[in-house]
């Protein structure tokens, strides 16, 4: 199954490359629910899972242990 990043803002309503990331999770598909059941904004930036690792900001822990369990 096909994964990306979906971002979780520090603020309550800014989202977009303006607003700033808090914490990055994983979602299924283009899914919104985050992998450790966190519902995220429609509109917020989604990054590769490749990318998972990778940039400068916080993972979940608990998505990270999902998605684990769910790639190959
Ligand atoms: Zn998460």
């Amino acid at each position: 199954m096909k994964h990306q990043m979906r971002a979780e803002y520090r603020s309550g309503g800014d989202v977009g490359a303006e607003a700033t990331v808090k914490t990055w999770h994983m979602v299924r598909g283009d899914g919104t629910t985050a992998l450790c059941g966190r519902d995220l904004d429609e509109r917020s930036a989604t990054r590769s899972e490749r990318e998972w690792g990778a940039m400068d900001e916080p993972f979940c822990h608990t998505c990270g242990a999902v998605y684990l369990r769910e790639v190959p």
